[in-house]
C-alpha cells in the first residue's frame, strides 16, 4: 500500500499546472497525425481542421471571436508582441514579459493591497502619452484582481491602446474579453491544464499589430512558422475543459480558505498579502514572519511539498520580489514570503499536509526562539 504522506504535494500551479489526462490523449492523437497545417492535401487540411478547432475553443474560453485569437508560443511572447512596438506604460507589479519593455520610470505604482493607483495612471498616461498601458488581470504572486473595467475606461479616454495579460486569471476566474474593453490580452495553455510553450494573443477587432515572427501567412501574417498543432490541439482542450469545470471556483476557493485559515490557527502572527483585495480563488501569498522563504521552501521540499517562493525567476534563484517590494510589505517580511498555488486537482488531504508540515515548521522556530 501506497503511504499518503510518502506521495508528492503540488502547489505550485500558478508556476505551471499539472497537464490534464484529457489533454495528454488529444495531444498524443495529434502528433500521431502527419500533416502541415498549410499543405492544401488532406493530412493538412486535417491538421488544419485542429488548428480551427482548437482557435473555437480557446475563444470561447475568453467570450472571444475564433478570429481574434493568435497563437503563439506561449504568454511571454504574447505580451511581447502586443507591447514590443514601442515602450508601454507598465503596472509595478507586471510579469518580467512585460516590465522589461517598459522604460524604468514608466511605471504605474499600486497600492498596499496591490490595486493600480488610478490617479496616477490618469496622470501618467497624460504626461508620457504612450502608444500602450499594460496591466495584468491577476497577479501571479499575489492572486490580486485588477478593477481591469475601470482601467480600460481610463486608458480609452486618454486614446491609449490597453493590454491585459489574462495569463494567470484565465482558468481561474471568468475573462471576457469583450467585457474588460482591453484591445490585446495574453494566455497561456499551462496555467491551466494545458501544455507549456503554447499561449495566445487575443485581439480586439481592427487592432494594429506588428509580427515579431515573419515570414510566412500563419496566424493571418501575426505569427510566421509552422504551427505547434499538438500543442494548439492541447491548448484547445484545456480551455474547453475549464468552460466545463463550472464549480472550480467554488471548490478551489474553498480548499485555499481551509488553508489560510488553517495556517492563522497555527500562527497567528502570519499574514497574508493582498488579502483585502479581490484575489485569485487558488494564490496565497504567506508571510510567516521569522522563517526566511528559503528555509520554507527547502522544509516543504523534504516534506514533499512543492510551494514557491513569490519571485523565482527563470535561472531557479530566488530573488527579491519586485511586487511585494511595489505593494509596500517591508524588506524583512518580504524575505519570509512564499507562494501556495492551488488548482483543478488539489485535494483537502494536499491542504492538511500543508498544515501538518507547517506545524513542524512552527515547532522550529518556537523552539529557535526560546533557545
Ligand atoms: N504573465 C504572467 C502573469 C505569468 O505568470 C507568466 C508565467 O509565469 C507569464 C506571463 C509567462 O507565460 P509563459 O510561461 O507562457 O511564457
Amino acid at each position: 500500500m501506497i503511504d499518503p504522506s510518502s506521495t508528492p504535494v503540488y502547489l505550485d500551479y500558478n508556476a505551471t499546472a499539472p497537464i490534464k489526462p484529457k489533454v495528454i490523449d488529444a495531444m498524443a492523437e495529434a502528433m500521431a497525425a502527419v500533416g502541415n497545417p498549410s499543405s492544401v492535401h488532406g493530412p493538412g487540411r486535417n491538421a488544419r481542421r485542429m488548428i480551427t478547432k482548437a482557435r473555437g475553443q480557446v475563444a470561447a474560453l475568453v467570450g472571444a471571436s475564433p478570429d481574434a485569437v493568435i497563437f503563439t508560443s506561449g504568454g511571454t511572447e504574447a505580451n511581447n508582441q502586443a507591447l514590443a512596438s514601442a515602450p508601454p506604460l507598465v503596472s509595478s507589479i507586471e510579469h518580467p514579459s512585460v516590465l522589461a519593455l517598459a522604460d524604468a520610470d514608466q511605471t504605474v505604482p499600486v497600492n498596499t493591497d496591490g490595486i493600480i493607483d488610478t490617479q496616477t495612471l490618469q496622470h501618467s498616461l497624460d504626461k508620457y502619452r504612450p502608444a500602450a498601458f499594460a496591466a495584468m488581470l491577476a497577479n501571479n504572486e499575489t492572486g490580486v484582481v485588477q478593477p481591469v473595467r475601470a482601467l480600460a475606461d481610463i486608458a480609452q479616454t486618454a486614446g491609449v491602446r490597453l493590454h491585459v495579460d489574462a495569463v494567470q486569471a484565465a482558468g481561474k476566474i471568468v475573462v471576457d474579453f469583450p467585457e474588460l474593453g482591453a484591445d490585446t490580452l495574453s494566455l497561456s495553455a499551462h496555467k491551466l491544464g494545458g501544455p507549456q510553450g503554447v499561449g495566445a494573443l487575443v485581439l480586439r477587432e481592427g487592432a494594429e499589430l506588428a509580427a515579431l515572427l515573419r515570414g510566412g501567412a500563419q496566424e493571418r501574417r501575426f505569427r510566421a512558422g509552422t504551427e505547434n498543432v499538438a500543442g494548439i490541439v492541447g491548448f484547445g482542450v484545456a480551455a474547453a475543459l475549464t468552460l466545463e469545470d463550472a464549480e472550480f471556483e467554488r471548490r478551489v476557493g474553498a480548499l485555499r480558505d481551509r488553508l489560510e485559515a488553517g495556517v492563522m490557527t497555527l500562527a497567528p502572527d502570519a499574514w497574508i498579502v493582498g488579502v483585502r483585495a479581490p484575489r485569485l480563488p487558488n494564490t496565497t501569498c504567506l508571510v510567516l514572519p521569522g522563517i526566511s522563504h528559503d528555509t520554507q521552501l527547502i522544509h516543504f521540499d523534504l516534506a514533499g511539498i512543492a510551494v514557491s517562493a513569490g519571485s523565482a525567476c527563470s535561472s531557479g534563484k530566488v530573488g527579491p520580489s519586485p511586487v511585494l517590494a511595489a505593494m509596500g510589505v517591508p524588506v524583512d517580511a518580504a524575505a519570509c514570503a512564499i507562494r501556495i498555488s492551488l488548482g483543478w486537482n488539489s485535494q483537502e488531504s494536499d491542504v492538511d499536509r500543508f498544515l501538518s508540515a507547517c506545524q513542524g515548521l512552527l515547532a522550529r522556530r518556537r523552539h529557535r526562539q526560546s533557545a
